[in-house]
């Protein structure tokens, strides 16, 4: 090592203000408090001239006079910048007194700024101190407390020597034979990428050549780029220390076809058995009912970034951050679409994964940002450039592969810019087709204007589902692919409760569905003219019937149709769709919202419940091979406890206020996590000094239903989540469309679960309620009825049919159809078995939604 490399061992950088330390983590902006830019501290400022830590050189001062980069004597560059999102000030407010390339010596005035007048505007007038090498920071410590700028110490950094730079690619360099490639639609965006991903296994520098034409095998762009079609010969050239095992491996790889199968499976291969009627479209009851309508295909829309950032480093933080979340998203999607259930969706998505990492694709961001370009324009332009470049290749099957890249390209715009890409306002009358929806999607649907939804993913017991079903939209999931080629304004019926979709249906088909619609709404009027009533079984059991919600808005509606509380809150429903957690103060308003609509009834408030499919883009997580069996529901919150402790203090504040709440943790597996659990409410209403609330144990995984009993002593009240029960016990993911006619809450195994569930509960007396999609199957409740529960919670519109199904079922004699249905050997059985017994005491099936 040169003795010119030899750095000071620590960096010592007096305040730049004067103020009150704050750790970086408390900044409210993710790049700096996930520590994104560089490390430090932040200071909340109370004097108004920013002054420099230490001696340096002004590497970097933003125009907008906000923020500004040093470069300590010995080289470590440090970043100041004053409060959140100041740069949309535009300057205003800040008087820069350095330039880039200036000399400055610590307590040298680089900044003064009207502290006042930068607060009324700002998200926060936080400042920060940071390290922007952080492969520099060996440890680093700060003062808490106030501190007087230009005289405290705010950040101590032990530096570590700078990393040696890159051994020179010593080596070799080797060269393949001509090679054929035999991929039918040549090297396209799947083979490229898996040829691009084993590239960059090796340290060596590996080209693709095709005749004159050279492309860095490192780069799925690039590779794309090359146009190399089936037939076509091509040569890897390596250079570098393990050039020959590279160029050994990556032939080896191309003459194998990259891991192609002999033909690509058209991308259109039905997930679903097709019906007999080239017309109708099958899929599997997602929420149910009859529509009629006209198709609209669910678009993306295009988003809007800001050209100019706030310079290359946050700019470039912003963006790697957002290249990350993109990572973790696509690989959520690829786990659920993998293995042998769709294994070529799921490469499309690992596709897509590696383009986020495409050397190509980010220089061209990387050469926007230095120019000044904000995150969102850098990587707009970089896309934009390669998706022009692969569409005018003349050739389909790449051009067809630009909607990749701006796929991709808008996943990671969304994620920068926090923009809803999705088209809300949808025509009247319309059925909205979909490759796939999320939960944020289906939220914001109006059942005013949208009357039915299809997917082609999903399934019956999906998160969109339960939307869908609260909202009273009818929807099929898992539908066949060529649902995506229907056209907008197509006329349609949608039979949710049979599974299928009518496309261009005849006079007579339409006339025969107006008829049912009419009779189903008739007998929905009859409904909803006893909603308000409660529902007795025809020998007199009281059954509960009360609303899932999601929302403190939901919950007047649910109580204007009748529901007698709410059974299940999903609490997470206040955390999805937005950048921080909402606070404490946030979440008593809702929860106190919430009971006010039921004065004189519980409210039951599930903690927030993610992980699985449910991610929140602020709770970092790690990547998990399995997420539903992962870290989910209660073990996360476990490993979280601050979020856990901020939401009971909430709901305990809610409850002090009059409310009658209740607390319900969920996935819990076994008596010491509930212990956990309740341990930490305990704790927190000793704190507040208050009563803590009735809680309840979701009985969800198999082996909280099998350890019913144990779990009843300690527990106020059991609720049965069938949607995970039903996943769980019969190892079928809840979302897989390919399982969705199998993932049936009625299989007797589920049956069976939760009888045991409500033996357990009864050695103690605990009421035990059902929360899950089977409470609001019409041909469940006179099962549950007979496994002797309690209460079903279910979602608002519901309400009416499955209080009318409760009285007309007799319990005695529902207590005989679930002693048979447990002894059934099959779901479908089950089914024949309560057809039977409705025969017998006629049981109007559906639930039509009018
Ligand atoms: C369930 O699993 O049945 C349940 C009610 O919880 P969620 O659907 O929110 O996972
Ligand atoms: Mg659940």
């Amino acid at each position: 090592m040169s003795a010119t490399r030899q750095l000071p061992p620590i960096l010592r950088l007096l305040a730049p203000l004067d103020g009150r330390i704050v750790p970086l983590e408390k900044v409210p902006d993710p790049v700096f408090a996930q520590r994104i830019v560089g490390d430090g501290v932040s200071i909340d400022p109370t004097s108004s001239t920013l002054l420099a830590p230490c001696g340096g050189e002004v590497v970097h001062a933003h125009a907008s006079g906000h923020a500004l980069t040093l470069r300590a004597d010995g080289g470590v560059e440090v970043m100041l910048h004053i409060g959140v999102d100041t740069v949309q000030l535009k300057g205003e407010g800040f008087r820069l007194k350095v330039r880039a390339g200036d000399r400055v010596s610590a307590g040298q005035a680089l900044i003064e700024f009207d502290a006042d007048a930068v607060a009324r505007r700002a998200k926060s007038l936080l400042t920060q101190l940071l390290v922007t090498d952080v492969e520099r920071i060996a440890s680093l410590t700060h003062p808490s407390g106030s501190v007087k700028a230009g005289t405290d110490l705010a950040l101590e950094v032990t530096l570590r020597e700078p990393a040696a730079a890159e051994a020179p690619a010593a080596g070799g360099s080797a060269s393949s034979d001509a090679l054929v490639v035999p991929n039918p639609t040549g090297l396209h965006a799947r083979p490229a990428s898996v040829l691009a991903h084993a590239a960059k296994r090796f340290h060596s520098a590996v080209q693709l050549r095709r005749g004159e034409a050279s492309a860095n095998a490192k780069s799925l762009v690039a590779i794309m780029s090359l146009n190399v079609k089936q037939g076509d010969k091509v040569v890897v050239v390596a250079e570098g220390p393990d050039a020959h095992e590279a160029v050994e491996e990556l032939a080896r790889l191309i003459l194998a076809g990259l891991e192609e199968k002999e033909a690509p499976a058209p991308a259109s291969q039905p997930v679903h058995p097709r019906s007999e009627d080239p017309r109708a479209l099958s899929g599997v009851t997602a929420s149910p009912g009859l529509s009629i309508g006209a198709s609209f295909q669910f678009r993306r829309v295009e988003v809007h970034v800001a050209e100019a950032g706030e310079g290359a480093p946050v700019e470039r933080a912003r963006l790697a951050h957002a290249l990350e979340r993109a990572k973790a998203e696509l690989e959520t999607l690829q786990t659920r679409l993998s293995a042998e259930r769709d294994a070529n969706k799921a490469a499309i998505f690992g596709a897509h994964r590696e383009l986020l990492d495409d050397p190509e694709l980010l220089e061209i961001a990387e050469t926007a940002l230095a120019k000044g370009a904000s995150a969102g324009a850098a990587w707009q332009c970089s896309c934009r450039d390669f998706a022009g470049r692969l569409s005018r290749l003349n050739n389909d099957v790449l051009a067809g592969r630009a909607v990749d890249v701006k796929d991709v390209g808008l996943r990671v715009l969304r994620i920068l810019t926090g923009a809803p890409v999705e088209q809300r306002e949808f025509p009247a009358g319309c059925i909205l087709l979909a490759e796939d929806l999320t939960p944020s999607d289906t939220a914001g649907l109006d059942p005013a204007r949208v009357l039915g939804v299809c997917t082609v993913g999903g399934g019956g017991t999906s998160h969109v589902a339960i939307l869908c079903r609260s909202l009273g939209i009818p929807a099929l999931a898992a539908v066949e692919l060529k649902l995506l080629a229907v056209p907008d304004g197509a006329p349609l019926i949608l039979d949710a409760d049979k599974g299928t979709l009518l496309t261009a249906p005849t006079p007579a088909e339409t006339e025969a569905a107006r008829v049912r619609q009419a009779g189903a709404r008739r007998r929905r009027e009859a409904e909803l003219s006893a909603s308000r009533d409660e529902a007795r079984t025809k020998d007199g059991r009281r059954i509960r019937v009360e609303a899932n919600i999601g929302k403190a808005a939901e919950a007047a509606d649910a109580a204007r149709i009748g529901a007698e509380g709410v059974g299940l809150c999903r609490s997470e429903f206040l955390f999805l769709e937005r950048e921080t957690a909402p606070s404490e103060d946030e979440q008593t308003a809702a929860y106190a919202a919430m009971a006010k609509a039921f004065p004189a009834a519980s409210v039951v408030v599930r903690v927030l419940d993610v992980g699985g499919d449910k991610v929140l883009p602020y709770l970092a997580m790690a990547q998990e091979e399995n997420p539903f069996l992962g870290e989910r529901g209660i073990r996360l919150l476990l490993e979280r406890p601050e979020i856990l402790r901020t939401q009971l203090r909430a709901l305990l504040r809610a409850a002090r206020e009059g409310g009658r709440l209740k607390v319900l943790f969920p996935m819990v597996a076994d008596l010491d996590e509930f212990r956990s659990a309740k341990a930490l409410l305990l704790e927190e209403a000793r704190r507040l000094g208050v009563e803590p609330p009735p809680v309840g144990v979701m009985i969800e995984v198999p082996s909280a239903a099998l350890l019913g009993a144990h779990l009843a002593r300690e527990a106020d009240f059991f609720s049965v989540g069938t949607n995970d029960l039903t996943q769980y016990t019969l190892a079928m993911d809840r979302g897989n469309p390919k399982l969705a006619a199998r993932v049936d809450a009625l299989h007797p195994s589920v049956l069976l679960m939760i009888r045991q569930a409500v033996e357990g509960a009864r050695t103690h007396k605990r009421p035990v309620g059902v929360c899950g999609g089977a409470a609001g199957d019409l041909q469940a409740v006179p099962l549950l009825v007979g496994l002797d529960v309690d209460e079903l919670s279910v979602s608002a519109p519901a309400v009416p049919a499955v209080k009318a199904a409760v009285r007309r079922a007799d319990h005695a004699a529902c207590r005989e159809l679930a002693r048979r249905a447990c002894a059934a050997a099959s779901a479908a059985e089950v089914r024949a078995l309560v057809a039977e017994h409705e025969a017998q005491s006629p049981v109007a099936a559906g639930g039509e939604a009018a």
